[in-house]
């Protein structure tokens, strides 16, 4: 799971300082879906990138799977993202000269047990495209080989910037169903940050964000499956 414990973070110094996170607190267990939501510029990403150790805060710490991340000197984080935290962004971030099955395979090694490719590849539906680049995919077979790339090294928790952001509303659900199912499957603790509200229905667990802080957290017992959602 994940324990954020009053986490603050600035951007930006003296006069020109701009608080981004204001004491921010919250708890994903292990196996959980949490869904992050809250307004444009409220600071989801930044708690997520905290979270996922791309950035640090200035104070409090963060713990992901029994580890403090926080207390990590640069090498050891580096060591600890690259093998246990996957990330999925908004805009998939491909290498555009490298085939789906090369940008899986870019993170392969980060695992001495990687998922192996082919299951992976076929579990994603991206059999028929593995050679392709990824101009000549569409968004939502983008997002499928960058949720395969995350999913090789099987982090303990997988991390997604609006994922579906990029995306129409068909290939939008198909891509929730996906995230539920890698859940479901590999018990991976997944947190999607989104605009969406409706989204969180499928959460076991939704942060509402506002202004930096935590404004809300709502358990959900029996979440909505993902093929069920509408909005
Ligand atoms: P959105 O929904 O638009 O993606 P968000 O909730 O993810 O917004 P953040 O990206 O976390 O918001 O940004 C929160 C605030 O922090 C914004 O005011 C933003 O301008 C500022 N900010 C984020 N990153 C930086 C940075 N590297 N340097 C300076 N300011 C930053
Ligand atoms: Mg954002």
């Amino acid at each position: 799971g994940i324990t954020v414990n009053s986490i603050s973070k600035s951007f930006g110094h003296g006069e020109g300082a701009v608080q981004v996170l204001k004491d921010v607190s919250l708890t994903v267990d292990t196996s959980e879906i949490c869904c992050v939501v809250g307004a444009s510029g409220s600071g989801k990403s930044t708690l997520l990138n905290c979270t996922g150790g791309l950035e640090r805060p200035d104070s409090g710490t963060i713990t992901v799977t029994d580890q403090e991340i926080t207390s990590l000197g640069h090498k050891a984080l580096t060591r600890f993202r690259r093998h246990h935290v996957g990330f999925v962004f908004q805009f998939y971030n491909l290498v555009p000269n490298l085939t789906a099955r090369e940008n899986i395979e870019v993170c392969e090694y980060l695992s001495r047990t990687p998922m192996p490719l082919d299951e992976l590849i076929d579990e994603l539906g991206l059999g028929e495209h593995q050679h392709k680049f990824p101009s000549q995919l569409s968004g939502g077979q983008q997002q499928r080989c960058a949720i395969a790339r995350a999913l090789v090294k099987r982090p303990a928790v997988l991390l997604c910037d609006e994922p579906t952001g990029a995306l129409d509303y068909e290939m939008s659900r198909e891509m929730l169903r996906l995230l539920e199912q890698v859940n479901q499957d590999h018990g991976t603790t997944v947190v999607i940050v989104t605009h969406n509200q409706a989204i969180s229905a499928m959460a076991h667990r939704t942060v509402t964000v506002r202004d930096g802080r935590v404004e809300d957290v709502s358990l959900t017992p029996s979440p909505v499956p993902a093929s069920s959602l509408s909005w």
